[in-house]
């Protein structure tokens, strides 16, 4: 098998964006870019599929348009033990289904000349001298580079002895019908309402084969060191069953889709000579466990870094953590990684009476998950208050 310039493990949203992104910069690299993928397409993620217009935008500006049904987002609605607060933005996201998304995805990366091996489950990862070897189920492949995009439980993370991070999360979705009490069609609803629950349920609408249905879970995320409750440890599928049963619904009615998380930590390499992460390989949000749209945004700062590596024969990767710190993606995950603690943690009723009092949070929080623009003015009020909320000082 000849060998690749750019091998990527994963073909999820990280790794078809970063081929599709890469081709873009270098379209020199048109067969030479190789996807290794365990599944084939379609394939099913678990996943409830909600993905900010900024995901969209940002592969719109190569001209990729994953048209696949949708369920179209204009709001957000959030209840805590504070209190109850929504707020509406036009057209800032969507519900997808990832079995659909990501075969187009698949189908776009073919078209621009992206070679996809289906059924390629990789096993091990070897640095050479002179690139990376892989072995893999259908047998070896090379590359002169190799970029990890192969989720939470990354075999090629493992392989480079990488530290797998403190911020793992554990989820529980199902899909039903509608229930009592549902927000509607076009909202995103968060129920934040159990304060010993690191994290919180959702209730997402989505079209499963054309039938409008909703998509629910639990997410709760470990690691939090001043965790605000004291009944940390009830299994969650006992407080999902719960919520569920307030819900007028039964989960032993429905298949449970079980799967795990993990959130970034800028302080934990993701690069060794060769190799990068990218995507949940490399850690998304721990707040939120929202991760597609970082996935779309890391392949976007990984393209031109590996492109400018590539044309000077730089493999080394040694500035690989610090690239992404200053990119779009880094600052995000960054300011999410700092203020989980706030959200979970002892502050966190102060923190939900400020999300709820604030207005312009919300809407900046909508907006910047949209990927429009928030005023500055806004970003610098939130800026402020989030500097005197760490320093446990009170404020109007
Ligand atoms: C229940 C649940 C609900 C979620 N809901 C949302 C949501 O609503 N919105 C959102 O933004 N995020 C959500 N997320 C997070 C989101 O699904 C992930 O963060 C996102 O898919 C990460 O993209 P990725 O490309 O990095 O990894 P993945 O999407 O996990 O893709 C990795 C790919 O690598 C392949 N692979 C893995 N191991 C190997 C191997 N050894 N060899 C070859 N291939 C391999 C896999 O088959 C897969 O195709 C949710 C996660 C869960 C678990």
């Amino acid at each position: 098998m000849e060998r690749s310039d750019v091998l990527i493990v994963g073909g999820g949203p990280a790794g078809l964006s970063t081929a599709l992104f890469l081709l873009h910069e270098r379209p020199d690299l048109k067969g030479h870019i190789r996807v290794l993928e365990k599944a084939r397409y379609p394939r099913e993620k678990f996943c409830a599929g909600a993905i900010g217009a900024r995901a969209d935008r940002l592969l719109a500006t190569i001209g990729v348009d994953v048209d696949v049904p949708s369920v179209s987002v204009h709001s957000m609605s959030v209840v805590t033990s504070q209190g109850r607060a929504s707020h509406s933005v036009p057209s800032i996201g969507r519900v997808v289904r990832r079995i659909e998304f990501d075969h187009r995805l698949a189908e776009r990366a073919r078209e621009r000349g992206v070679e996809i091996v289906e059924g390629a489950r990789v096993e091990s990862v070897h640095i050479e001298s002179d690139g990376v070897s892989v072995a893999t189920s259908q047998g070896p492949f090379t590359g002169r580079v190799l970029v990890g995009a192969d989720g939470v439980g990354s075999v090629v993370r493992r392989s480079l002895g990488l530290s797998f991070g403190r911020y793992r999360a554990q989820v529980i979705e199902i899909d039903t019908e509608e229930a009592e009490g549902d927000p509607d069609r076009r909202t995103l609803h968060f129920d934040l309402s159990d304060p010993t629950l690191t994290g919180y349920f959702w209730d997402f609408p989505t079209l499963v084969d054309g039938k409008a249905l909703y998509c629910r879970g639990v997410y709760e995320v470990g690691g939090v060191v001043e965790n605000a409750g004291d009944a940390a440890d009830v299994p969650l599928e006992e407080r999902f069953e719960k919520r569920l049963k307030a819900q007028g619904l039964n989960l032993g009615d429905y298949k449970q889709k079980r799967f795990g998380e993990r959130g970034f930590e800028l302080h934990i390499p993701f690069a060794s000579p060769r190799v990068l992460l990218v995507g949940e390989a490399a850690g998304i949000d721990p707040i939120t466990g929202e991760g597609i749209a970082q996935a779309i945004e890391y392949a976007h700062a990984a393209a031109p870094y590996l492109a400018r590596k590539l044309a000077v024969d730089d493999t080394q990767f040694s500035d690989w953590n610090e690239h992404v710190r200053k990119s779009r993606i880094g600052f995000d995950l960054g300011v999410r990684t700092r203020i989980v603690s706030l959200c979970f943690g002892k502050r966190r009723t102060m923190m939900e009476r400020y999300l709820l009092q604030t207005p312009s949070l919300l809407d900046a929080a909508l907006k910047g998950w949209g990927g429009q623009k928030i005023p500055l003015t806004t970003l610098a009020r939130l800026g402020f208050a989030s500097a005197l909320l760490a320093a446990k000082m009170p404020f109007q």
